[in-house]
């Protein structure tokens, strides 16, 4: 049993024609136009494996054999980013259809809605749903760019916002769930590697923090009487950077500034901060140094969410790792990014296969994998699987 580029060639090209624009490459967003033609495509492909398709409460697909099960199910997410590529979730879906077509025993095939919460900053919504781990109430309410809520943006999709809450009735459906998905760092294709399986997914920590100044003018006031917030911030971000152990990484990627004048000391900013670490117990040292060093004068701190490691079951690693091919190099690896099997691997059997990437670039249109690798990481998958 094998399973070629060539299919997931085919099985992939309509999905990626879906929300694609040269210029900007894969907008594909939850709740849209787009998202509605990605379900008819999984449609598509649930009818030519004999699978029936049927939607969850929380919007999350499925593609499931005849009975109630539980299946062991294969699958990702077919939504994107804003501008993305055309390989982060689609081809994990595409390959999860391949391997459910030719697998001798029954398998599932799901595309959890939401992953990459472009839309409404809501990422892991299907799976956080379908494990009851999502704020229910929270999410419905938050709005777009264009302040229509999610919960008229689900409804408008098809899904009863106000079933939400019921979404974890059918994890009992599941058996376990495997997720193949391309690689976003450069660690299997330094490896030498087609693919590897995830050993787990790193702990991560986001810190919303705030620093207040007094308005003043910016030429007249001179610069060793100033309270600005903005020097402040910077100083904050240099050493959320420069306290980072060699085994973490810390980011501050948003921050919004008052009153954002080019003549006036800022007088308050906020800023968030993402760390991560293999292990939880690396990021509380870096978060004390950091909360109580000299950067933090004038600032404030709240932990907007912690998330521990998660490890990945050791039986269907072993299953995956064994259904190499002779003499194949298929690493342990740890993944630095959020994904759907990692909510789900506290409640039933997960893993992860990731696929080569050259260059390491994901969510843009730059990225990119061989589909001779990934039909190499979804055969194997069907071998652990059958
Ligand atoms: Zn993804």
């Amino acid at each position: 049993m094998t399973i070629s580029a060539e299919e997931l060639a085919a099985r992939l090209d309509p999905l990626h024609a879906i929300g694609y624009d040269e210029a900007r490459g894969t907008n594909r967003l939850a709740w849209t136009a787009e998202d509605a033609a990605a379900g008819a495509w999984f449609e598509e492909q649930a009818a030519g494996a004999g699978l029936r398709a049927w939607r969850d409460a929380a919007g999350n697909r499925w593609a499931t054999p005849p009975g109630d099960g539980p299946w062991w199910a294969v699958g990702s997410h077919t939504d994107s980013v804003r501008d993305g590529g055309a390989f982060d979730g689609a081809l994990g879906v595409a390959a999860a259809f391949a391997i459910a077509a030719a697998s001798p025993a029954p398998l599932a095939v799901i595309s959890f809605a939401d992953e990459e919460g472009a839309r409404f900053n809501t990422p892991t919504f299907g799976s956080r749903a379908l494990t009851g781990v999502l704020d229910v109430e929270g999410v419905l309410a938050r709005t777009d760019d264009d302040n229509i809520s999610l919960a008229d943006a689900m409804a408008a999709a098809g899904v009863d916002p106000a079933g939400l809450a019921t979404a974890p009735e059918v994890l009992r459906h599941l058996r376990g769930f495997v997720e193949l998905h391309i690689d976003q760092s450069t660690d299997l294709a330094a490896a030498g590697a087609p693919w590897g399986v995830v050993a787990s997914l790193a702990a991560r920590l986001r810190l919303r923090a705030t620093t207040t100044g007094t308005a003043d003018h910016a030429g007249t006031t001179p610069m060793d009487g100033r309270q600005d917030a903005l020097l402040r911030a910077a100083r904050l971000i240099t050493a959320a950077h420069d306290l980072c152990t060699p085994d973490m990484r810390a980011t501050v990627g948003r921050l919004l500034v008052e009153p954002n004048a080019l003549t006036a000391i800022a007088t308050a900013t906020t800023l968030w901060i993402d760390a991560r670490a293999p292990e939880a117990t690396t990021l509380d040292p870096w978060l004390a140094a950091l909360t109580t060093g000299a950067a933090a004068e004038g600032a404030a701190f709240a932990i907007e969410s912690r998330s521990p490691a998660v490890t990945f079951d050791a039986g269907l690693r072993a299953r995956l790792a064994a259904a190499a091919p002779a003499g194949a190099v298929t690493p342990e690896l740890v993944c630095w990014a959020g994904h759907d099997a990692g909510l789900l691997a506290p409640r039933v059997p997960a893993a992860m296969v990731l696929v080569r990437n050259a260059t390491g670039i994901s969510h843009s249109p730059a990225e990119h994998v061989e589909l001779d690798d990934a039909a190499a990481g979804a055969t194997a998958i069907l071998h652990a699987l059958s």
